[in-house]
């Protein structure tokens, strides 16, 4: 698969942590395909959205994916800027409902799944981000990432698919 030459570069490479994160992602597949779909209908630009769920000992245990708008237009092809307005309007709809906003969800068009140094300013502690790559218009690699305590680095987080029960 195609690798821009800037994620070799020293400044990308310093962004990810050597040691895996201990935290696991749980999320069912339906989940799963729901990311990968929207990333594959926004292609070529950048998509983005909330994981909803909660959080135990291990990790994130996702419930739902909710899409939110990209408003970076002008860099729509390798930015991300999740719209204010539809994060605060999901954080109200969950108050009471024993479930939050866990994470954010976004897509890299053409390059690898893995976090740049502008995704690094943006993370915030506690928050599951799962990056799905986008080849040409298809899906492939997603990976899940968290950032350290000091904001400084990305951990890479396993995700743990299942068939969600009904
Ligand atoms: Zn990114």
């Amino acid at each position: 698969m195609h690798e821009p030459e800037r994620f070799r570069s020293p400044e990308y490479l310093a962004v990810i942590e050597q040691k895996d994160s201990s935290d696991r992602l749980q999320i069912p597949d339906a989940c799963l395909r729901q990311m990968r779909q929207e990333a594959e209908r926004g292609y070529p630009h950048e998509i983005c959205g909330l994981l909803t769920g909660t959080m135990n000992a291990s990790g994130w245990l996702v419930c739902d994916v909710r899409p939110v708008a990209n408003l970076n237009h002008e860099r729509a092809a390798d930015r991300f800027e999740l719209d204010p307005a539809g994060y605060q309007a999901i954080d109200r709809e969950l108050r009471g409902s024993g479930t939050e906003i866990i994470g954010v969800y976004h897509s890299h068009p053409d390059c690898p799944p893995r976090p740049s140094p502008t995704d690094l300013g943006s993370a915030w502690e506690g928050f599951a981000y799962p990056i799905i790559s986008v080849y040409q218009g298809k899906s492939h690699d997603v990976r899940c990432w968290t950032i350290n305590e000091e904001l400084s680095r990305f951990a890479a987080v396993e995700i743990v698919e299942h068939t969600a029960h009904e």
